[in-house]
């Protein structure tokens, strides 16, 4: 199943300091407001490889993207 992914601009609240990607679900249960529409994807992989043309240091978030979270 497709979902929305955003990616978070602001790196400084997670401890590796990534922009972190997020399912819509997720971004908006954490009520994050600074972050850019990535687009619908089929899992987080490849929401990630999306987000890493935005921030080279994408990274999944823990949460709702564990298969693309690398640390
Ligand atoms: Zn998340």
């Amino acid at each position: 199943m497709s979902h929305f992914y955003y990616i978070n601009n602001d790196s400084t609240f997670n401890p590796g300091q990534h922009h972190e990607v997020h399912t819509k679900g997720h971004a908006d249960q954490l009520g994050l407001t600074n972050k850019t529409y990535l687009g619908i994807f089929e899992n987080e992989v490849k929401a990630v490889a999306a987000g890493k043309s935005i921030y080279s240091n994408a990274d999944g978030c823990a949460c709702c993207c564990p298969l693309a979270h690398k640390g």
